[in-house]
């Protein structure tokens, strides 16, 4: 389905970046997967990504940083030789009440999740513009559209990842390129592990389950192949029906 395509996934050494390497690697295509600092971690997902027979290479880069992440496509393009897909996926959360959530922590996230995927999408437009074709996908959450208490700072970053989405899906659907979004319900990662042993939680989901990151991988395929050529500027949720 991929074949002949170059990915780069940011936040690519764990959880629902990981599942969409491997589920991109399995569909044949070479993964440049980006993490911040966990370098065991990014090992071990080379190596599965390896044996899946496909080129992989793992870059330790701060997408908060738009010195960083544009220096990081140069060197991804030069040693790929190209970008057909871009996932915007690294994510942090820093949870607090309003009262309590210091300024720092709001830009933090703000940092991460939407300037970052700012300073991706800035460094593949030209590219993609060029060969008149790509695909964004953006990591974006279902507190993203219906905000959660405790996470203002990660509700308004993901709800700017839509705007962001729409605007760019926008300036780039003449040429071909889409640019779509993602909002996860309750997935088990690291990112949840303090919530999935909450079962009133897990009650609360109509499909009374947690997702998966291989839930949300399986979508990230289709949005990335030409199955979803005619989508653009969408922002799907996959929550086993929680934000309906
Ligand atoms: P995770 O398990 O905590 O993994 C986060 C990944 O992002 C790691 O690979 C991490 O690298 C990387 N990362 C963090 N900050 C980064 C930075 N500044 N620059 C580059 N990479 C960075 O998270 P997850 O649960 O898989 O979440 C992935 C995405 O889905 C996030 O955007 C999250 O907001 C979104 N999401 C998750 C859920 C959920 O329930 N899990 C729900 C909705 C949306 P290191 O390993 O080096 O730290």
């Amino acid at each position: 389905m991929l074949k002949g395509k170059t990915a780069v996934v940011t936040g690519g050494s764990r959880g629902i970046g990981k599942a969409i390497c491997l589920k991109f690697a399995e569909n044949g295509a070479d993964i440049a997967f980006l993490y911040a600092g966990n370098t065991a971690a990014a090992e071990e997902t080379l190596k599965e990504l390896e044996s899946l027979g496909v080129k992989a290479k793992a870059y330790q880069c701060n997408v908060s940083d738009a010195d960083a992440a544009a220096e990081v496509l140069r060197e991804i393009t030069k040693d790929f030789g190209g970008i057909q897909i871009l996932v915007n996926n690294a994510g942090i959360t820093k949870d607090k009440l309003v009262p309590m959530m210091k300024a720092a922590d709001f830009d933090a996230v703000i940092d991460t999740n939407l300037k970052g995927t700012f300073y991706m999408i800035k460094g593949v437009y030209p590219l993609f513009l060029k060969q008149k074709s790509g695909k964004i996908i953006n990591i974006s959450s279902v507190s993203g559209l219906n905000g959660n208490a405790g996470q203002a700072n990660y509700s308004a970053s993901k709800a700017g990842v839509v705007g962001l989405t729409k605007s760019v899906a926008k300036e780039l659907a003449s040429r071909g390129i889409c640019c779509n979004a993602i909002a996860p319900g309750f997935i088990a990662t690291d990112m949840t592990e303090t919530f999935t042993g909450n079962d009133a939680l897990k009650d609360a989901i109509p499909m009374k389950r947690f997702g998966t990151p291989e839930d949300v991988a399986k979508l990230a395929l289709f949005l990335a192949s030409d199955e979803s050529d005619y989508i653009t500027g969408e922002v799907i949720r996959i929550d086993g029906g929680m934000a309906m």
